[in-house]
């Protein structure tokens, strides 16, 4: 879909006649100001052009209208020199608002920076921040200097008292004038008689409306709205991220032949043969009690980390197995467009073995079954997703299996065998294996001690 439209900009600069009561000796004198407005307006699709440039003119003269009474309100009094307190503080106020948004959007924006470690990141933006602070104080100083120098105090003219201002308030002694009726010649040589008036009279209970210029508040909104968002935005995330750093999830597996009671902090998990179980836990170091039911128990720690972007983003796999005797497949799923001939995608795949701790990162399919089809996006041609499953054959057949491929590690098939015998599994068969793995890896001395440990030495 392409966006359509049209913004119509328009400036006006006009002669504006402000007549502002003093407030200390009453005077009414007539300020001539070379005022200058500007307004835009937008047409959606390019509907209703006319609409949109009168908008943008509307815009324009309350613009122009606004500048004239600002610069009326920052000249002192031409009789007694008094000064009227009210507009640059209503400018001041303004500018205040707009100052400390600004200050408040670039600190928003650099305070991640400094939540994940990179003060600097938040000292710079909080720089900039300040800088435009400044510039805008510098600008308003500017401004006001400008639009004092566009007034001028003159004799008002004669034709003021038979034109009507274009704005009155009458409470505060403001009326504001756009151009005044230049009497015709023929008006001037006769004047009309007293029955037939030149200006028509006011219709009666005629109400005018006191002008309305938009408060500091108002002036300074959009910068406050944009504050406001980067505020939330900022909180937010780090709310998020504080909730998401006190509760991750741990999966804990039982793969012995025994059921295991697995306690975590002040967590206490019965898990029966084979089962599986998520725990939530707190970011941080946590000590593990493992009790098998045949006897066998151990103690441990593990560490539970995460970046903030490992936290917000993409979530860490974080998984218990008793004894380290569950093997884990990690490996990636490569999608690729069918109407594209690549060659030879290669996936990787690792089998994890004989540990009992894991954190790993970037598990897009973690125990679920990956979709068939993925969308692919910016023209790409392939698309890489990592998975993580549980192996829950037996072990026996897992050995062979892996031997059979070539994917034996016999530094982790090692830890994983003894996992299940001291889980447990006591079948001769299984023995059979490590003993071989053991000749394998050239691991006698340690496999002995073991199997002796084990008290299994006889039956082999
Ligand atoms: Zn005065």
């Amino acid at each position: 879909m392409v966006y359509v439209g049209r913004t119509h900009s328009t400036r006006v600069h006009h002669e504006v006649g402000v007549v502002q009561r003093c407030p200390r000796c009453g005077d009414t004198p007539f300020a001539l100001v070379q005022a200058s407005g500007a307004g835009s307006s937008h047409s959606a699709y390019m509907i209703d052009e006319a609409g949109a440039r009168r908008r943008a003119a509307l815009d324009a003269y309350a613009a122009l209208l606004e500048e004239a009474i600002t610069a009326r309100g920052l000249v002192p009094c031409p009789s007694c020199g008094a000064r009227d307190p009210r507009m640059p503080a209503r400018l001041r106020r303004t500018l205040g608002l707009k100052a400390a948004s600004a200050v408040v959007i670039f600190a928003g924006i650099g305070a991640p920076g400094v939540y994940v470690g990179y003060p600097w990141f938040g000292g710079v933006f909080l720089g900039i921040g300040l800088l435009f602070a400044v510039a805008l104080g510098v600008e308003h100083l500017l401004r006001q200097r400008r639009l004092r120098a566009r007034l001028t105090f003159v004799p008002p003219p004669p034709e003021l008292r038979t034109t009507e201002p274009v704005m009155e308030d009458p409470e505060d002694g403001l009326a504001v004038y756009l151009g005044w009726d230049v009497p015709t010649p023929a008006s001037a040589a006769a004047p009309p008689p007293p029955s037939e008036p030149t200006a028509p009279p006011r219709p009666a209970g005629r109400q005018k409306r006191p002008p309305t210029l938009p408060t500091a508040r108002q002036k300074a909104l959009p910068f406050l709205m944009l504050a406001g968002a980067v505020t939330g935005a900022v909180l937010l995330g780090w709310g998020a991220d504080v909730w998401l750093e006190g509760h991750q999830t741990i999966h804990v597996i039982n793969p012995c032949v025994s059921s295991a009671d697995v306690r975590i902090g002040d967590a206490t998990l019965a898990l029966a043969p084979g089962a599986m179980v998520t725990v939530t836990r707190p970011e941080g170091r946590h000590h593990v009690q493992v009790s098998l039911q045949n006897g066998h128990s151990y103690e441990t720690d593990i560490t539970l980390e995460n970046s903030v972007g490992q936290r917000l983003g993409r979530s860490t796999a974080f998984i218990f197995n008793v004894l380290g005797a569950e093997p884990l497949l990690w490996e990636e799923i490569v999608y690729v467009d069918e109407r594209v001939h690549r060659k030879n995608p290669r996936p990787r795949a690792r089998i994890l073995m004989g540990v009992d701790f894991h954190a790993i990162r970037d598990v897009e399919y973690l125990f679920t079954e990956p979709p068939d089809e993925v969308e692919l996006h910016g023209g790409a041609q392939q698309a890489i997703r990592t998975m993580l499953s549980r192996i829950q054959e037996d072990p026996i057949d897992v050995i062979d299996v892996a031997t059979e491929q070539g994917l034996l590690n016999p530094n982790q098939a090692l830890p994983y065998l003894e996992g299940h015998i001291l889980g447990g599994d006591r079948r001769p068969e299984l023995a059979t294996r490590y003993l071989a793995v053991c000749g394998d890896a050239r691991q006698d001395a340690r496999c002995q001690a073991f199997l002796q440990k084990a008290g299994l030495t006889q039956e082999p």
